[in-house]
């Protein structure tokens, strides 16, 4: 799978990284399929208050809200614009998803949740500006794998 991530969407995250500085955020991912296992991500939530140093566990309702609103701004075309995962940072550590990211992935995908697969994007800024991410596809019944992620101009 790969993972489209525009410089809007770049830009705007990394302005929430700096303004947390080291602690923990994140939210959900929402995004439009536009090919093949080819996914752009077109919009993010953020919760900004609820994560730690070391961890990050949104709040359901404050994203949900945020899907709603997707939904209505795209027209309800859930087939192309859609939930696409979950995000969060990693101030103080690598990308690398750790061991409680992959089971709490593992538990949405393969719950009751009616989510069949999920990407876990998680991003953080290397000496306080160089944005680094990482990018996982998780699928229901499945191993997670490594998704690329490409960096793409915004069509704005
Ligand atoms: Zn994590």
């Amino acid at each position: 799978m790969q993972l489209q991530l525009p410089t809007d969407v770049l830009r705007r995250m990394r302005c929430h990284l700096i303004k947390a500085g080291s602690r923990e955020i994140g939210g959900i991912l929402m995004g439009e399929e536009i090919g093949d296992q080819v996914f752009q991500i077109v919009d993010f939530s953020v919760d900004a208050s609820s994560g730690t140093r070391a961890q990050f566990v949104r709040d359901a309702d404050q994203h949900d809200e945020a899907l709603s609103a997707f939904f209505e701004r795209t027209g309800g075309e859930f087939g192309r614009f859609n939930y696409l995962g979950e995000w969060h940072s990693h101030p103080s550590f690598s990308v690398l998803p750790s061991l409680q990211d992959m089971h709490a992935m593992q538990d949405l995908v393969d719950g009751s949740g009616g989510v069949d697969f999920a990407v876990l994007f998680i991003s953080r800024l290397k000496w306080h500006w160089r944005f680094e991410c990482s990018a996982h596809l998780f699928v229901r019944g499945h191993s997670p794998s490594a998704a690329s992620v490409t960096r793409v101009k915004s069509e704005i």
